[in-house]
């Protein structure tokens, strides 16, 4: 019978890889507790219209992305393809509002219908941080400090450059998609065929085709500046001087668009050239108007997304974790060694030490099993061993061995 294969675009992840993986969640949580931000653990799936109306019919996770599929009750419900949404959803239907601004965080897995290739996968996983109910640039300014101190606690912001734009509010977008419009029609038979399509449902998105044969039309293509309004000037010049303050280093990307529709002022991403054509490891921004879209109160809101497997990627590329050694290995000999040995494990590893239990083998296989673990010490109880209440403790790196009390031994090797 032949083995049923993965899904294409899932990955099983083991090994060094999963412990970067480990390592991107645990520094994501001991950053979001400095910042303050409470812990939501949220659904997997929703009713399709929680993403089909916030993130807008025209994008491209919406039109060709989501895993949508009927229940056997017959209701339309989509693997979450982001987070945002859902958090909104469950601001609504939980009363979160007495909680604004609320500062929530979560993670875990999302789907989306893609070409698989590096760094973009069908199931893959994100941070995601976000402050709802706050109008205030200050609230960007927070986000974007997180998002800085987390890069470098993980140790990969060399190479990483946080991208900044402002969409404006809605009058400064609206005449800004107006003069996309106008540009991109004179050179719309030269757009690639996406863009052509993009240009009458969602201009915007062109400037954040991926196509070569658009990039030249978006490197030309108006720029938001000239459409701000005096309001929307003045909102990204607080987010601009609120990073300078927290000595947060950023450039100005004037055509960065983020992918979905309900953004509004602030948008960002924190980019790096080290990963090829998957090289966004964290993006978001402002996205005033999701709220409403789902039926609630005018609520303004700013929130960002990383993808765990692109930035698991640096992390494993900048050397830093391999699988953690075993402090002490204990090789048994004999049943009776066995089981006494089953209590000094217990017993090391309440004291906080890792340790290896061979229990397959002879002796010969248990040592060598016991040096690959990578311990500073092995211990070897025989039968004689145990008959006087000891062990063989062998420093694994000089060889040398000595005979102690088991009592003894956890003082011994540092338990
Ligand atoms: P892209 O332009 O690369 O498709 P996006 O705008 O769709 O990205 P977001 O929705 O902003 O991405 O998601 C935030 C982050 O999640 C991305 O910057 C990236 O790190 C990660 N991400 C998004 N889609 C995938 C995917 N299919 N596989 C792996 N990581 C992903
Ligand atoms: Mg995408």
């Amino acid at each position: 019978m032949n083995t049923p294969q993965a899904i294409r675009g899932t990955q099983d992840i083991f090994g060094a890889e999963a412990e970067a993986f480990a390592r991107v969640v645990e520094t994501f949580e001991t950053v979001r507790k400095l910042y303050r931000f409470r812990r939501a653990e949220m659904p997997v799936f929703e009713k399709t219209a929680v993403f089909s109306r916030s993130l807008g019919e025209t994008t491209d996770v919406v039109s060709k992305e989501m895993y949508s599929f009927e229940d056997r009750g017959g209701e339309s419900l989509t693997l979450r393809p982001e987070f945002t949404a859902g958090l909104a959803r469950a601001f609504l239907t939980n009363g979160w509002q007495q909680h604004a601004p609320l500062k929530i965080a979560t993670h875990g897995p999302l789907f989306r219908y893609e070409r698989p290739q590096k760094g973009r996968y069908r199931q893959f996983h994100q941070l995601d941080a976000e402050i709802i109910g706050a109008g205030e640039p200050q609230a960007d300014v927070e986000l974007l400090v997180m998002a800085d101190q987390l890069l470098k606690e993980l140790g990969i912001a060399d190479g990483v450059t946080l991208q900044l734009n402002t969409l404006g509010d809605a009058p400064s977008r609206e005449a800004w998609r107006q003069a996309l419009v106008a540009y991109f029609r004179d050179h719309r038979a030269a757009l690639s065929e996406d863009s052509q399509e993009r240009l009458e449902r969602n201009p915007l998105r062109i400037l954040d085709s991926k196509d070569p044969r658009d990039k030249p039309f978006t490197a030309e293509a108006p720029r938001i500046d000239d459409y701000l309004s005096g309001e929307a000037q003045d909102f990204f010049a607080k987010v601009c001087a609120g990073l300078d303050a927290a000595g947060v280093a950023w450039t100005r990307a004037p055509a960065l668009v983020r992918g979905l529709d309900y953004y509004r002022h602030t948008a960002f991403e924190f980019v790096t050239d080290r990963l090829g054509a998957q090289g966004t490891v964290l993006g978001g921004g402002r996205y005033d108007g999701l709220i409403e879209t789902l039926g609630g109160q005018h609520t303004p809101a700013v929130g960002w997304a990383a993808g765990i497997e692109r930035l698991a990627m640096l992390v494993a590329d900048a050397g830093e974790v391999a699988e953690p050694r075993a402090d002490v290995a204990i090789v048994p000999l004999g049943e009776a060694a066995e089981a006494a040995c089953l209590g000094l494990a217990a017993t090391l590893r309440r004291g906080g030490l890792a340790v290896d239990m061979g229990f397959r083998g002879n002796m010969k296989k248990r040592m060598s099993r016991a040096n690959e673990s990578g311990a500073r010490f092995a211990l070897i109880v025989g039968e004689e061993e145990l008959a006087a209440g000891e062990a063989m403790v062998k420093d694994l790196a000089s060889g040398e061995q000595e005979r102690l009390p088991l009592h003894a031994i956890p003082a011994r090797i540092g338990a």
